[in-house]
């Protein structure tokens, strides 16, 4: 058993962003919102190629409260997804699990109003896991698979910290960025631009060693 605490450091460098409470939409869900007809209007692309910002605007109730100007992030989904902070699910008054992206099966319920109508989410509410986007050909540079956890150590002024549970999800269509949520960022004191060591963990590398 080796020790603890001895990543084995990369020193490849990523940028880091931070996601706000949002909604993915399916399209009849959208309808539903917004009218038939209508349409999700682009304001922003973000920096997954595809993935945009769209100019409309939900709400998201639970039991003790209610998010205005949730912010919808396009294309449409096969199912609607909602991401929140742990901070936001307790002004909601929600228990989501923290899952990955899609993962939702009994996951936490909501309410999401729109100009047109109301949807009652019976599933769907998450806080986002912790993830690093890696494209494929940086994956194989550092012989990091899809799923696999890694850390990333982070250097701001005064909260720096080490974010252990990072999950690599690599694909043809990322571009390399970890994503993390409002609260996370919050621990860290995240301000401007801030960039991550990626590190990779010792039990995966014992692992190979084994292998
Ligand atoms: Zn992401």
């Amino acid at each position: 058993m080796k020790e603890r605490g001895h990543e084995l450091t990369l020193g490849k460098i990523v940028k880091i962003e931070v996601s706000a409470r949002h909604v993915h939409l399916s399209e009849p869900d959208f309808e539903i919102l917004f009218g038939n007809g209508a349409e999700l209007a682009f304001e922003k692309g973000l920096s997954q190629p595809g993935q945009f910002k769209a100019q409309q605007k939900v709400a998201v109730v639970g039991p003790k409260g209610s998010f205005d100007e949730v912010a919808i992030i396009g294309p449409f989904r096969e199912k609607t997804q909602v991401e929140i902070s742990v901070t936001d699910a307790k002004k909601l008054g929600l228990n989501p699990p923290i899952r990955g992206s899609g993962d939702l099966e009994g996951s936490e319920r909501c309410k999401i109003v729109g100009p047109n109508g109301t949807i009652e989410l019976g599933e769907g509410v998450i806080v986002s896991k912790r993830h690093l986007h890696l494209s494929v050909e940086d994956a194989m540079q550092m012989k990091i698979e899809n799923g696999e956890t890694v850390c990333v150590k982070v250097r701001t002024q005064e909260r720096s910290l080490i974010f252990d549970d990072v999950v690599a999800r690599v694909s043809y269509n990322f571009v390399e960025a970890m994503h993390i949520d409002t609260d996370e960022a919050n621990a860290m004191g995240f301000s401007g631009n801030v960039f991550g060591e990626i590190m990779k963990k010792e039990r995966e590398k014992a692992d190979e060693h084994m292998a």
